[in-house]
């Protein structure tokens, strides 16, 4: 995956019509991308900043149906999602993990309530289930959650999710689209479509966002991707469409394992304000969250309300014998839904259905907006089935149910952790071995090694600092501020492994710096 190669083939191909062109490298184009390449057609995907810059490095990295849908009545999502969660726990283990979570009860209704809901989860996940729910008594939970307060509690209910790594996920996609044949572009900026007879979408004109050139670009198909911003590309198509994103902001939070010292997650299903709160493990952390703050300004880059950070520590403090303060705080990060919602304001952002909307406007246009990580196969899936329906493509098998990525789970690692790059950690394991020095960690309290950050730049087309600390790694979320003690290490690697000069280096420093300002 080498972003010159990749670009010269559309420099040497100035004629040639993609059969799809896709906007926009979050989960749900990248899905597409990948549905797309394995059919076989020709498919290019552009991202105007980096593959998972977006919404989809931001989730609360959980591969669930969602225990909070059905509590809305909304079995059919809540079935579609557990059944995409075992495909993608089976199609890519190495980025997947099996978590326990604990609901903690403090009413005999609720011990009723939850016992009942859960084992309909359960039902609904069928041959896919992670696992069976069950009741646990009081001594059991605070056993399994010893930071857990105990006042009133009567127990807790067991059950099962999936937890992943978002933008690994993320950039897993791009280098399976890449090896299939397909070709992906990060900072690479879609400004306009092109429109030929009838005012049909015929192409895209788009910006490398790196050398300033512009590329016209024509493709039987223009499928627009871009999460947040999808309304900006509708506008393109007819400058008075109407709204279709209603964007929600979710903040978390990162603390120390010292606030939960468990295996288990706790899962609250009702807050003071009718919300649902996490504390999860995850990469040696707990991960907190989250809110759901409606929003009009539409940024790649949102910043965390001071109240929802209030409203995170103080009810996590409620739960945990030792409450978080800010000072405690390692990493706060936001992300904004992309939720599919008629504009008349008669739901709340909580209340506003997670499924995802496919529309095929007059112009050939197909617009895939809402819907969730856990779901993203299945809406590439639709998208590239409703073109086909409609005549645009031709009729080609989706293969993807069974497509697995670079997973190598019986490799015996040196270091367990490697897991996350699959059938390639040897690669990197390999990179130690020739040069030890290549072991040393980034920084002391960060997991990553050296020769982690050589192996990204030669594989995972970075191409910013932020690239490799906030989604090739995920230093940036795990510790802010150790991440900045580790940007002028990782900078100094990158500048060797792909060219770049001192000025770069120094740029990108200060750039990474100013960024990591809405972090802390
Ligand atoms: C707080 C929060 C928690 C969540 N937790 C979960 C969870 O635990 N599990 C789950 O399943 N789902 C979760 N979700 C939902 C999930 O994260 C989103 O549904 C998903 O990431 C949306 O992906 P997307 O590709 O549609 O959007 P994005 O990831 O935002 O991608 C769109 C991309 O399009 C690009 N783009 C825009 N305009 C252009 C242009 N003109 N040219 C080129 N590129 C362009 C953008 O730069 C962006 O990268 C959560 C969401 C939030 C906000």
């Amino acid at each position: 995956m080498n972003r010159d190669t990749l670009i010269r083939k559309l420099q040497n191909n100035k004629s040639l019509q993609w059969d799809i062109i896709v906007i926009g490298g979050g989960a749900t184009g990248l899905g597409v991308a990948v549905d797309a390449v394995t059919r076989g057609f020709k498919t290019l995907l552009l991202e105007q900043a980096d593959f998972t810059k977006g919404t989809s490095s931001r989730s609360t990295k959980l591969v669930h149906g969602g225990v909070r849908y059905l509590a809305q009545g909304d079995i059919l999502l809540v079935t579609e999602a557990l059944h995409e969660r075992g495909l993608m726990l089976k199609n890519a283990p190495h980025l997947t993990v099996n978590q326990e979570f604990v609901i903690p009860v403090y009413t005999l209704w609720d011990v009723i309530l939850y016992t009942i809901g859960l084992k309909f989860y359960d039902l609904l996940a069928g041959k896919l289930s992670m696992g069976k729910s069950y009741f646990i008594k009081k001594a059991e939970t605070a056993n399994r959650l010893p930071l857990l307060k105990s006042d009133g509690l009567k127990g807790g209910i067991v059950y099962h999710d999936g937890q992943f790594d978002d933008s690994r996920m993320g950039i897993t996609l791009a280098k399976s689209c890449v090896e299939n044949g397909g070709t992906v572009l990060n900072y690479f900026r879609v400004n306009s479509l092109l429109k030929g007879e009838n005012s049909k979408v015929t192409g895209v004109l788009a910006r490398d966002m790196e050398s300033g050139t512009e590329y016209q670009i024509h493709g039987k198909l223009v499928i627009n991707a871009s999460g947040i911003f999808a309304d900006e590309i509708h506008r393109m198509d007819e400058p008075s469409s109407r709204p279709t994103i209603r964007p929600s902001q979710g903040v978390h939070v990162v603390l120390d394992d010292s606030f939960l010292q468990s295996k288990s997650a706790i899962m609250i299903p009702k807050t003071d304000d009718g919300r649902v709160l996490f504390a999860i493990p995850w990469y040696g952390k707990v991960v907190v969250g989250t809110t759901d703050t409606p929003l009009e300004t539409i940024t790649l880059e949102p910043k965390a309300l001071d109240e929802e950070v209030d409203f995170i520590l103080a009810t996590a403090g409620k739960y945990l014998t030792r409450p978080p303060g800010k000072e405690d705080i390692l990493c706060i990060f936001a992300g904004l839904r992309p939720l599919a919602a008629n504009h008349d304001n008669s739901q709340t952002t909580k209340e506003v259905s997670r499924r995802h909307k496919i529309t095929l406007f007059p112009s050939g246009l197909l617009s895939i907006i809402g819907g969730k990580w856990t779901s993203y196969r299945r809406m590439a899936e639709e998208t590239i089935d409703k073109a086909i329906k409609a005549g645009i493509l031709e009729n080609k098998k989706c293969v993807t149910r069974t497509l697995s990525f670079y997973n190598n789970n019986n490799a015996v690692l040196k270091s367990e952790r490697l897991k996350i790059y699959g059938s390639k950690a040897a690669e990197i394991e390999k990179l130690i071995d020739d040069k030890p020095f290549l072991g040393q960690l980034i920084d002391k309290r960060l997991p990553y090694t050296r020769a982690e950050i050589v192996w990204i730049c030669r594989n995972e087309m970075p191409r910013t600092l932020e690239d490799i600390l906030a989604r090739r790694t995920r230093s940036l979320f795990l510790n802010t501020r150790a991440s900045v003690a580790a940007s002028v290490e990782v900078a100094d690697l990158m500048a060797e492994e792909l060219g770049f000069d001192k000025t770069w280096k120094e740029e990108q420093i200060k750039e990474y710096n100013k960024l990591t300002s809405n972090y802390l």
